[in-house]
């Protein structure tokens, strides 16, 4: 089988750089579609309408409805594409927003630029489009045939975000290296439907020694309402080289594990990337890592404010028969833990989930000043 690595065909990033988005996309078009909300168009139309002032390229404006859907998608295809004249598709908000840009252009086969104003997962640069129902239950993924033409982040803008957003960023992006080791031992197939380059892993290491050094400095710079180089480093681990490595190398357990924490109602209030981290150290001691590697992962996420424990992530009360279901759900056909270089049963992720809840308040208590 082929090694593959997927990427997007252009990456931006830096403080104030919407102000330049048209110089970076007239080559893909003549009208480029704006895709945002309206608080979104209040905060930042201005920037994007300065950068057009001087383009060969124009722009429209489209108001987002709220919701990525089949209906929506349909809505902005008719009226802006079919019966308009937009030739580039552009979305700037949150993942909704961005997973909308790149339905419509993948239906009518045009450029597609995602324009995150946050740092909260790392689907951003990615080939997958989610859609959900009108009422916002899971639809289906959209496997899309290419990355997008071009991310761009304006670190001025995702660094005014809330903190726990980037936090969960990072949560998600700490993932990627452990995914990524598993899937090489394994052999597994990545989502780009290839085996793993070198390219992937070394941006795998790079992502996490990035979190591990840059981390604690980003966060307080971004408590403080500042834009550091620390800063700058963490949004582009969160969002480019976790991006890159998932499609590229394969998720493992930490993902699977967090699909299975999706069925506790208690955990619904969490954000993606903070039941990713617990599924990251979940992963660990499923694989019984060295005691070394654990507790400096414990340490980094009890220092950042990611969750440890089940009952950081709301589950208080859970009980016996809760933890199985978990672990069942983790380990359904075809969940990427079965990526895993060795036989993962339910009965094995139940122990690991108990034993990561056990360790996390162990360090909770040796860590936490
Ligand atoms: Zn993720």
């Amino acid at each position: 089988m082929a090694k593959i690595l997927f990427s997007p065909s252009k990456y931006v990033q830096g403080a104030g750089e919407l102000a330049h988005l048209a110089s970076h996309i007239e080559s893909l078009g003549k009208t480029a579609l704006i895709i945002i909300t309206e608080s979104g168009f209040k905060r930042v139309g201005e920037k994007i309408e300065s950068s057009f002032k001087e383009s060969n390229c124009s722009m429209e404006v489209c108001h987002f409805n709220g919701e990525c859907s089949e209906v929506e998608v349909n809505r902005i295809i008719d009226k802006y594409v079919t019966n308009g004249s937009c030739d580039i598709i552009v979305g700037i908000g949150g993942g909704k927003i961005a997973d909308t840009a790149k339905a419509v252009a993948y239906y009518t086969k045009k450029p597609v630029v995602v324009c995150p104003t946050i740092a909260s997962t790392d689907a951003p640069c990615s080939a997958l489009s989610v859609l959900y129902t009108e009422e916002g239950v899971f639809d289906k993924y959209l496997f899309l045939p290419q990355n997008p033409n071009m991310v761009m982040m304006d670190t001025e803008i995702i660094s005014k975000s809330p903190v726990r957003l980037t936090v969960a960023g990072i949560g998600d992006a700490l993932a990627t290296y452990f995914e990524a080791r598993a899937c090489k031992i394994s052999g597994a197939t990545s989502c780009a439907g290839g085996k793993t380059t070198q390219a992937a892993m070394a941006l795998a290491s790079l992502c996490l020694d990035t979190l591990l050094k840059e981390g604690l400095k980003a966060k307080i710079a971004l408590e403080a309402g500042a834009c550091t180089d620390a800063v700058e480093n963490i949004i582009e681990a969160n969002t480019l080289l976790s991006g890159i490595e998932f499609e590229s190398a394969g998720l493992a357990g930490a993902h699977a594990i967090h699909n299975g924490l999706t069925v506790l109602e208690e955990c619904h209030h969490m954000y993606h990337g903070e039941k990713v981290a617990f599924g990251t150290v979940t992963q660990l001691v499923l694989e019984n890592a060295e005691k070394e590697e654990i507790e400096k992962i414990y340490k980094f996420c009890i220092e950042i404010g990611l969750p440890v424990t089940l009952a950081q992530l709301g589950a208080t009360d859970v009980t016996k028969e809760q933890l199985l279901e978990v672990a069942k759900a983790a380990c359904v056909e075809g969940e990427t833990i079965h990526n895993m270089p060795f036989e993962v049963t339910s009965e094995k992720v139940y122990n690991a989930l108990l034993t990561a809840d056990a360790l996390g308040k162990y360090y909770l208590q040796k860590f936490a000043q």
